[in-house]
């Protein structure tokens, strides 16, 4: 049996929740093998399009605000590479863009769970009731949130370039906590929005999590322009950090 006709016989059977069509999830981008995706694995990555916020750090800013600028991979392609990296990667990561924004994710992520592998999502938790479905149904294996600044309005607003509903965000920090899958919190710092301050109190807010990653600004080609070349923290300073939070999680 070739590839393509390995993976299409590997698809959940037909059903309302299999009707997917390749153009209307509209995947962007597929890495096949990364090792930064998924901490202590190998997985491919997929690339959803749009997001509902705009944050001025988001490296990822094409995909947000010029999808229609990159053509759609077709999903039969993406099944039939994730059929023959069988044995070779762990796993999928489902990113983006705001892959929880797409009514048809949970078909997506059932046909790549058909194939047999697990599936990480990467998500800014603003769609805690889709991300519930989720975890109920099996469908993920690993949930990556972002938190963009201590739960407090303005600050969250500026961080995520949106007002955000942070009863949402603690909705889904409250269902992640419960442990049903594994997790990861995680926070982009920038020194135009984060203090050190602020980073202590977000770890104080999500103590007894089982962790809170710290993710240098990258300011190459931000949303924001008017971040483009200014400086991030100094490395060492952001484990530093890193420690004193690790510390706060635990208590
Ligand atoms: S949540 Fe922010 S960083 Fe993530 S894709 Fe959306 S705009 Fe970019």
């Amino acid at each position: 049996m070739d590839a393509i006709a390995q993976a299409v016989a590997l698809l959940p059977q037909a059903g309302p929740r299999q009707a997917i069509g390749e153009e209307a999830i509209g995947i962007k981008g597929f890495l096949e093998t990364s090792f930064v995706d998924w901490p202590g694995k190998v997985a491919s990555v997929l690339f959803l399009p749009r997001c509902n916020f705009r944050c001025p750090f988001c490296h990822n800013h094409q995909l947000v605000l010029n999808p229609e600028g990159h053509e759609d991979i077709p999903l039969t392609h993406i099944m039939a590479r994730l059929a023959e990296l069988e044995g070779w990667v762990d796993g999928v990561c489902i990113s983006g863009g705001e892959p929880t924004i797409h009514p048809l994710l949970p078909s997506l992520i059932a046909q790549i769970k058909g194939l047999g592998l697990p599936v990480k999502l990467d998500t800014n938790g603003s769609r805690p009731h889709v991300l519930q479905a989720l975890v109920e149904e099996d469908l993920v294996d690993c949930v990556a949130m972002d938190i963009k600044a201590p739960l407090d309005e303005l600050r969250y607003a500026r961080a995520a370039g949106a007002p955000v509903d942070l009863t949402a965000i603690q909705e889904s920090i409250s269902l992640l906590k419960q442990g049903k899958v594994e997790y990861h919190f995680r926070t982009t710092v920038v020194p135009a929005l984060h203090k050190g301050e602020d980073l202590l109190h977000i770890a104080h807010h999500l103590s007894g999590s089982s962790s809170l990653t710290l993710q240098n600004f990258n300011p190459e080609d931000p949303l924001d322009q008017r971040l483009k070349g200014t400086s991030p923290y100094p490395e060492e300073w952001l484990q530093e950090m890193g420690e004193r939070i690790a510390s706060i999680l635990r208590h």
